[in-house]
């Protein structure tokens, strides 16, 4: 028989405004976040240049301060603190290390400066050489590494003094494609294995759909959706998310009647379509709703009030075929078929086809 430990927020964001410059040229980098972040969760931000990742990171890592709301750690508000006294520390995208220094010395650095005893540092630096698998790598100096080893050793490093959150901005786009991917499993694998909260930075939604619990998802200053890769991916509420991750088609219509979380929304077509609605979302008269290409199929037209097109482009794609519609409407719509599963067959440029929607493969956004 086991214990079920709550669940604790390491980190809640609250409130928290930050306003760069003032009258004129102010520039509004925060609007308003509020966000609790759990102990132990691997926890993303994402969203495209300049919506205010970077300065979420550096206010919880205390380089800056709010202009406005508290950041609280465990419950505390962390305000008051210098960054070197916060439990929180930091990877960059550069990685920062000393290039004289070996690989050992640049693990063991941050411990030296807190005057930890030199067995503790030998100690702590041959496990940290062990969880990032450089322990061959030891005494080579860092300028004779490769990127990815670079990388490695500021992760080490970042972790040595066992910080309660480790914040990573958009730390992997330095690396290659093939590298990028591994070190994507390697840093699950390290958050797992030493139980520190991860703040993850990046604009690479499939990099967060990989790697993270939960995901936030922001544009200009706010935070849209926060949610499991999976709710955000199969449940997005505002048209920004459906659009920023994964391919999605987009299609208006009326609320014909909802109940229960769900509604059934009108096409101007006539079809009638049974779709998820967001949390607390009532909804009436007009509403767009999202589909994701492979929640949807393909048979052929048979002239009744249904979802219809023209095939425009049929796309092989090895495990995948994407076939390119025009609705009848003049919107366009991608349906993706699995091509070990089938489906479409027959259907070329040109052909007439009906989208067949799955009874929970639509789902209303907000705006
Ligand atoms: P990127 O992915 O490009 O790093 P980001 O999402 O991390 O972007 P931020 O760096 O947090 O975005 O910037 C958010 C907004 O605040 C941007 O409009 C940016 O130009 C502005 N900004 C950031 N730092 C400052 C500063 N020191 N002075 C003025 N404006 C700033």
């Amino acid at each position: 028989m086991g214990w079920s430990v709550p669940d604790r927020n390491a980190i809640e964001i609250r409130g928290v405004r930050k306003v760069f410059g003032a009258g004129e040229n102010a520039v509004v980098a925060l609007d308003t976040v509020s966000v609790p972040i759990r102990e132990n969760e691997f926890f993303t931000l994402l969203g495209p240049s300049g919506c205010g990742k970077t300065t979420l990171l550096r206010l919880i890592a205390g380089f800056d301060y709010p202009s406005a709301g508290e950041i609280l750690l465990y419950g505390d508000d962390i305000a008051p603190l210098p960054p070197f006294k916060r439990p929180v520390n930091t990877v960059f995208q550069s990685y920062a290390l000393f290039p004289h220094m070996t690989v050992a010395e640049n693990i063991g650095f941050g411990l030296e400066m807190l005057d930890r005893p030199k067995a503790e540092v030998k100690a702590r630096v041959a496990e940290m050489l062990k969880l990032v698998r450089m322990e061959q790598l030891a005494n080579r100096r860092t300028s004779q590494i490769s990127g990815g080893q670079q990388q490695r050793v500021a992760l080490a490093r970042a972790l040595a003094p066992q910080p309660k959150v480790l914040l990573l901005d958009e730390p992997l786009s330095a690396l290659d494609y093939k590298l990028r991917k591994d070190m994507q499993i390697e840093l699950k694998r390290l958050q797992g294995e030493t139980g520190i909260t991860f703040i993850f930075v990046t604009h690479d939604q499939e990099e967060a759909l990989t790697m993270s619990d939960r995901i936030a998802v922001m544009s200009a200053g706010k935070i849209l959706q926060v949610g499991a890769p999976r709710d955000i991916y199969d449940r997005p509420a505002e048209r920004f998310v459906a659009d920023f991750i994964g391919e999605s088609n987009f299609l208006k219509g009326e609320i014909a009647g909802t109940a229960g979380g769900r509604a059934t929304v009108r096409l101007s077509s006539g079809a009638e379509i049974p779709a998820s609605l967001p949390e607390g979302f009532s909804p009436s008269g007009a509403v767009t709703i999202v589909v994701r290409p492979e929640h949807a199929q393909l048979a052929a037209a048979n002239g009744d009030a249904s979802l219809s097109g023209t095939v425009e482009n049929v796309v092989y794609l090895g495990t995948d075929t994407h076939f390119h519609l025009r609705l009848d409407d003049g919107s366009p719509f991608i349906v993706r078929r699995q091509n070990s599963r089938g489906g479409g067959e027959g259907l070329t440029q040109g052909s007439r086809a009906r989208v067949l929607i799955g009874a929970d493969a639509a789902q209303v956004l907000k705006d």
